[in-house]
């Protein structure tokens, strides 16, 4: 069955080999580009990147994030040379956004460009940009609005976000592969990804959330908060900063009209009416993913909620 699944980083990858695990599933992923910025003068795109090594088995398992195997000594060079090195880019990761880097130079899609470094890299799933324009995630601070890469890696998510805006969102086009992904699915997941910066902006791109909601298949969310926080990262404290209520609920109102269920996780089966009465169905299972045995056992459970095809 043809899953389309919509992804940020950890926890969207987190998800999509669950799904690429199953035998009986064709999984296309929507990324996320929103966290995309220029480093050294390459275009680097964490989010897309994560999910391509992940699928791969390329990636850092400690970590979640970058390949495995991997060492700093270019990084170091441009440090001498006198370059700012927060951003931690290994030797091997530094190949694939030299070579994006040169493909975008010469005019080609960037989409085109994410498909093609899947495939050399061997990963059967389709992975999908939501655009080809640029769209980038900016956080107000007490200091004034930061590039979202600021905000998380060189100040590690510890100022108190004020605001999020997508620049760019309002004139992207969605690209005509997300949109037929979306339109020839049997069934969409939103994976459990921070909302307001993972998901959020893939949905904000004009025509993006129309084709989830026109679709014929059924959208099932999974949400990133257990028992109201969060596996990893910013989303709670994003969150509630933000004035959202910070637990399955809150995700639920995030999701409502989009969502027709909503995956929660056991440990808050209480809040089960809450979610319903803000619109999507509850479905009460176990949600954190420690190994693949766990992803691809959520994920098969993701998929019985859908009809077998007849
Ligand atoms: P990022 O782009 O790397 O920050 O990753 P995502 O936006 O895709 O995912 C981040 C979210 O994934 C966080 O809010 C986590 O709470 C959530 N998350 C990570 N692992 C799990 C898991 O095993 N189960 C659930 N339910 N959520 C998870
Ligand atoms: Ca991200």
């Amino acid at each position: 069955r043809r899953v389309t699944l919509l992804a940020g980083g950890v926890g969207g990858a987190k998800m999509a080999e669950g799904f690429a695990a199953l035998a009986d599933v064709e999984l296309t992923v929507i990324g996320n580009v929103a966290d995309d910025e220029a480093f050294h003068g390459l275009w680097v795109s964490p989010d897309i990147d994560t999910v391509t090594y992940t699928l791969a088995g390329l990636i850092n398992r400690d970590q979640g994030w970058g390949v495995a195997d991997e060492a700093g000594r270019a990084l170091e060079v441009l440090k001498t040379l006198g370059e700012d090195t927060w951003m931690f880019l290994g030797d091997r990761d530094f190949g694939l956004h030299i070579h994006r880097t040169a493909r975008r130079a010469r005019g080609e899609r960037p989409s085109v460009i994410a498909r093609d470094v899947a495939r050399a890299f061997g990963v059967e799933a389709e992975i999908v940009l939501p655009t080809d324009d640029r769209v980038q995630t900016k956080v107000e601070t007490d200091a004034g609005w930061i590039g979202f890469q600021d905000y998380f890696v060189r100040q590690q998510c510890a100022p108190e976000v004020k605001a999020l805006r997508y620049d760019g969102i309002e004139a992207a086009r969605p690209t005509p592969e997300a949109l037929a992904a979306l339109a020839g699915a049997d069934l969409i997941v939103i994976a459990p990804s921070n909302p307001l910066v993972s998901i959020r902006p893939i949905l904000g791109i004009p025509g993006i959330a129309e084709a989830v909601k026109q679709a014929a298949a059924p959208v099932v969310a999974v949400s990133p908060l257990i028992a109201g926080r969060v596996v990893k990262g910013p989303a709670d404290r994003m969150m509630a900063a933000l004035g959202h209520r910070v637990d399955a609920v809150g995700i639920a109102e995030i999701y409502a009209g989009l969502a027709g269920s909503l995956v929660i996780d056991e440990a808050d089966a209480a809040l089960a009416g809450g979610v319903r009465a803000a619109g999507p169905e509850p479905v009460i299972r176990p949600t954190l993913m420690t190994d693949l045995a766990g992803k691809r056992r959520l994920a098969g459970e993701i998929l019985a909620l859908c009809p077998e095809p007849v």
